[in-house]
């Protein structure tokens, strides 16, 4: 028997919707399949993604009833895949998992072995869900920008959705690598915990949100936006001749209200990043420098640990926007 979160949907309808947290047996888990592995999880977290789906506000989940989590770290406990063996240390991200296969806001999990990263001895489990697919999508954004031969003597990089947790990362990870960090936020208030992650400047996030001029005046030569909507836009009218911008978020909404001035007259390019069906080299690419660029001081600071009885109660205040940089859900640790 193990505890987990499970949610439901009453014959199908989202009024029906449920999300408890319960004890469930091994023998509910999806068969160990040739290729799969059950694993302990010592720690989840909640992304965005997460928060979505556990209060019902997205169509995150697909498949009824489904333990949620999309991010899990913790130990191989049997494994049918030839990489993985009892014991082998874990980071799992994305691939649909808390979406249309069961994740890992639960102490026992089934995953395909396919899927899984090793942990980098620079990290336990608890540092990994801190980083979580938050920060591996901010490595992902960083990592974009350098193979767009962006450098920090390109110039200002603007990170939009700072005190979330793929704007912290980012903004770490972009200070410690000398990059001078523009930091757009919602809260004011945090403007002091931005500083001390590394931002050079804050902007109120309010100077972006609205309509703008196609183009206007050069002042970004990169942008990592995980915002989406009228932001991005803005963004991407302020990016300098050349700059290069990554989107990976949607947080102010999905549409992209703009024009194309910015690509046809600056030559900007804009990159989009995903981090659920990224390939396995990509990942462990990201998360061997998230290993070497990110300080984990600095990681701490941002992070908060609740235990898996308070998800649910943690989720409501991430989409409710009252939660700073990230949080891990500790499980069997
Ligand atoms: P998060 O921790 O909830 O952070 C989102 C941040 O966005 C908030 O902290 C807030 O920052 C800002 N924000 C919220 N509502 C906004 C609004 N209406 N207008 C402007 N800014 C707003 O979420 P996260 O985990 O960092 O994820 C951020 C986004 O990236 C989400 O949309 C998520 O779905 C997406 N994402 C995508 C991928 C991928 O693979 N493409 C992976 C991970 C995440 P301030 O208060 O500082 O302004």
């Amino acid at each position: 028997m193990f505890q987990a979160i499970l949610l439901d949907q009453a014959n199908g309808r989202p009024e029906g919707f449920t999300a408890r947290l319960t004890t469930l047996d091994e023998a509910s888990l999806p068969p160990l399949n040739e290729g799969d592995v059950t694993v302990a999880v010592q720690y989840s977290t909640l992304n965005y993604k997460d928060g979505l789906a556990l209060t019902n506000k997205g169509p995150v989940v697909r498949k009824w009833p489904m333990v949620p989590g999309i991010d899990g770290a913790g130990t191989v406990l049997e494994s049918r895949h030839a990489d993985w063996r009892a014991g082998d240390a874990f980071i799992h991200n994305g691939w649909g998992v808390g979406e249309t296969l069961w994740g890992c806001l639960a102490a026992t999990a089934r995953l395909k072995g396919d899927g899984l990263v090793r942990l980098p001895t620079a990290f336990t489990p608890r540092q990994a869900m801190a980083i979580g697919t938050a920060g591996y999508t901010a490595m992902l954004s960083v990592l974009a920008l350098e193979d767009q031969g962006i450098t920090p003597a390109s110039g200002e990089v603007l990170v939009t959705g700072a005190t979330g947790g793929v704007g912290s990362i980012a903004v770490a990870l972009l200070s410690r690598l000398g990059y001078q960090v523009t930091a757009a936020t919602g809260k004011s208030a945090q403007s002091d915990y931005l500083r001390a992650l590394g931002a050079a400047a804050v902007m109120d996030r309010a100077e972006l949100a609205t309509p703008g001029k196609p183009l206007q005046k050069e002042r970004w030569a990169s942008v990592v936006d995980a915002v989406g909507s009228h932001t991005l836009v803005n963004a991407l009218a302020q990016t300098r001749y050349g700059g290069v911008v990554t989107a990976c978020g949607l947080a102010q909404g999905m549409d992209l209200p703009g024009t194309v001035a910015p690509f046809i007259l600056r030559g900007v390019t804009l990159v989009g990043i995903d981090s659920v069906m990224a390939p396995r080299a990509k990942r462990q690419r990201a998360w061997d420098r998230l290993a070497r660029d990110l300080d984990p001081a600095l990681l701490e600071h941002m992070t908060e640990e609740v235990p898996l009885s308070a998800a649910l109660e943690k989720a409501q205040q991430l989409m409710a926007g009252q939660v700073r940089g990230r949080i891990v859900v500790r499980i069997t640790a």
